[in-house]
């Protein structure tokens, strides 16, 4: 299906020429006329509507004003430097403020001409003024725009300074479109078209760039969003169907003497309702040699590692080796001691490979699972190193997932076992997260993983207690935490850490170490620190002191965030917690409230907060739901930062937003699932063009031997 006029290369674009070619590829990655088009506006500009300076009431929304510049001044030294326009229409005035590009605009605005201005509002000290706007010459604006909406491009700074700024991209994007006739082919069937009421694909495609009016470049949007997301579940589904078919896995077809007893003598609860359920799914999967790909979400507490510990017995009574993975080396150990007291006195052989494992007993180790003397391995990436070689791996856990991509999965994957074919036979996987995913997201991301969820929390467990308190408040909190210790429980102190401001961040929790020791003096309290500066074996040691309960206070930075589990601890501070993402948040809060003893979660910020944090902070005190937390989330953020999509692909969605569209994508879905059904290898005639857009789109990463 060669379409030559989209092949062509960018640099024949009139108004684009070699040098800006190079540059276009270097920095949005765009070579030919296809991938230009698919640089979608990330937003209009209503160019007939103009706002009065006078009116201007929030900060919620773009506006656009238009006025005579009447002063400019440069303000401010060094990172304070700033550029100040003041624009004056007959209403009112307001500053116009800018911190980057100031020399060339300085010199390109001229004091007395009028103007036309576009950008966000934000208040200070009362008053409202608008930071970057951007801003034409009145004249240039009503030449420019015989149409109303005008497309706004993303864009780089070295693009800038070739003259491709978000006008210069929307200059040469209009010279492509002005070529568009009878240049783009359609890509969906006719009848969904018809069923949907969609616009056809040129047409979208002309109108998204260069729109005719609202009610078109809407219905365009819509149709590429469509268009987008159907491709994407179409293309998983599929996979999905075929892995099923194809892919064999071990089969556990009987619950053994390990699993019994484990379940007779050791068990030391009984399972929650959720619990077995899940259990129950995990076994149907590997029961009948299907392949298990299954990721388990269950809130921080729910009880994951039992469910997981269980099915690895499972695997043990088949014969089968198992391995549980964790993201850090306190977690792996952890589960290391809790599961081998769990299985005591069963004559399970369970060893721990972190980073600090010492290379003889990492030989030791080597040695005992290849020849299958070794039946469960506990670790931390550790265990994906090549060397790492098992007997017959049959069973993979890997815990708080988020935290480890795809390719650490499908390593994991390749350590399985050759059947007598001689084919790989993969361990059945079951990752876990304790961070929600929104329905839309696992939807996309997790297509190709079947969702288990434990969605009740073990019984006798009291709600955690969350206040927002502010800096100034620390007293009375220090009171608090005083009154808890002498209760006997142990508090943590969480302090951020973030990589840009490491130096910063570290002195923030040194400083709180020093304030709390004072006020905690030994020897009437002792305090532990953990923070990732540390020694892997001084971070354990302090670590193991807070768990054996000879320290009160734990103050650490995020490195405790995952799976640590100290029933006694009662009280989380968290520090600056405005600069903590909500799900970070969750899980921290997930720290305490693991005993039988009322918890407390306490939000200490400063005072001035964004709007978005103060969100969060209400949020957080509302609701202990991880999955409504996850859903507002998603709001906030967007998919681009919710943990574990960084590697999905799900970036290079060019014009659907998961979170505003979630509805097109339960349509694209629902649409995607009836076309296989009635089609499953898309061999309908109706359907040729299903076929050529996803080799296109996802041509080289597919097995097309079922398909063509
Ligand atoms: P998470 O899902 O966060 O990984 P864990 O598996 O660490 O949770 O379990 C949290 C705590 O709850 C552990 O101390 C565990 O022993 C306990 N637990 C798990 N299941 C039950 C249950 N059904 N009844 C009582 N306690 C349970
Ligand atoms: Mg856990």
């Amino acid at each position: 299906m060669g379409n030559h006029f989209l092949d062509t290369k960018i640099e024949f674009l009139k108004g684009v020429g070699p040098k800006r070619a190079e540059m276009l590829r270097k920095e949005l990655g765009i070579s030919t006329y296809r991938q230009l088009l698919l640089h979608y506006p990330f937003r209009y500009i209503d160019k007939s509507q103009v706002f009065k300076i006078a009116d201007i009431n929030s900060e919620e929304i773009h506006i656009q004003l238009r006025g005579k510049v009447v002063e400019l001044k440069t303000m401010g030294e060094k990172r304070g430097k700033r550029l100040v326009a003041t624009l004056k229409d007959e209403t009112g005035e307001i500053e116009l403020v800018w911190f980057k590009g100031i020399k060339w605009l300085a010199s390109s605005i001229t004091i007395g001409k009028e103007y036309v201005v576009y950008g966000k509002p934000s208040a200070y000290n009362h008053r409202y003024n608008i930071a970057h706007p951007d801003i034409d010459l009145l004249d240039n604006a009503l030449i420019a725009n015989q149409v109303t909406l005008e497309a706004v491009y993303a864009t780089t700074e070295i693009l800038t300074r070739m003259s491709l700024n978000a006008k210069g991209i929307h200059k040469i994007l209009k010279n492509l479109v002005l070529q568009l006739t009878n240049k783009i082919q359609e890509t969906l069937p006719i009848y969904i078209i018809e069923e949907l009421k969609l616009v056809d694909k040129e047409r979208a495609m002309i109108n998204v760039h260069a729109p005719e009016n609202e009610y078109l470049l809407q219905k365009s949007r819509y149709r590429l969003k469509f268009e987008e997301l159907f491709y994407l579940q179409l293309n998983m589904l599929r996979q999905k169907g075929i892995k099923k078919e194809v892919i064999k896995g071990a089969v556990f077809n009987r619950v053994g003497p390990n699993f019994n007893q484990f379940y007779s003598e050791k068990l030391p609860f009984d399972l929650t309702g959720a619990q077995k359920r899940v259990l129950k799914e995990i076994r149907d999967d590997v029961g009948y040699g299907d392949h298990m790909n299954r990721l388990l979400q269950g809130d921080v507490g729910s009880g994951k590692t039992i469910v997981a510990l269980m099915s690895i017995l499972i695997a043990i009574d088949n014969g089968y080796q198992a391995c549980l993975m964790a993201p850090t080396e306190i977690l792996a150990n952890q589960h290391f001691e809790g599961i081998t007291e769990l299985i005591e006195g069963m004559g399970l052989n369970v060893q721990l490979l972190t980073g600090s494992v010492k290379t003889k007993k990492r030989r030791e180790i080597h040695e005992q699972l290849e020849n299958g003397e070794l039946h469960i391995l506990i670790g931390t990436h550790a265990l994906i190193e090549d060397k790492v070689k098992f007997k017959n791996l049959g069973f993979v856990v890997i815990d708080e997932q988020h935290r480890f991509g795809v390719q650490q999965r499908s390593k994991l994957w390749r350590k399985g076992t050759l059947g007598a074919n001689g084919k790989l036979i993969p361990p059945h996987i079951l990752v876990m997260t304790a961070t929600p995913i929104p329905r839309t997201l696992a939807m996309t991301f997790y297509g190709d993983l079947d969702v288990s969820v434990i969605d009740e929390l073990p019984p006798g467990r009291k709600e955690i207690k969350t206040i927002h308190r502010f800096d100034s408040a620390r007293i009375k909190i220090f009171a608090f935490i005083e009154e808890e210790i002498k209760k006997g429980r142990q508090v943590y102190v969480v302090y951020p850490l973030i990589q840009e401001s490491e130096k910063l961040d570290y002195k923030d929790l040194m400083d709180g170490y020093e304030s709390i020791e004072r006020r905690f003096p030994k020897p009437n309290y002792q305090i532990s620190i953990v923070h990732g500066q540390m020694k892997a074996a001084d971070k354990e040691f302090e670590m193991q002191r807070f768990v054996k309960g000879e320290t009160q206070i734990m103050v650490a930075t995020t490195v405790i965030e995952v799976g640590v589990n100290i029933p006694n601890a009662s009280v989380m501070v968290i520090e600056s917690a405005e600069r903590f993402g909500l799900s970070q948040l969750h899980q921290l809060r997930g720290r305490v409230g693991r005993g039988a003893e009322q918890s407390f979660c306490v939000l200490m910020t400063g005072n001035k907060l964004s709007a978005d944090s103060k969100l969060r902070m209400k949020t957080m005190v509302r609701t202990n739901d991880g999955f409504e937390l996850s859903e507002v989330d998603l709001k906030l953020r967007g998919p681009g930062d919710i943990q574990g999509t960084q590697q999905s692909g799900l970036l290079d969605l060019k014009i659907a937003d998961l979170v505003r569209d979630a509805q097109i994508v339960q349509y694209a879905r629902d649409m995607a699932i009836k076309v296989l059904k009635e089609d499953p290898n898309l061999e309908l005639d109706k359907h040729h063009r299903l076929v050529s857009t996803l080799k296109q789109l996802f041509g080289s990463k597919i097995n097309w031997s079922r398909i063509s």
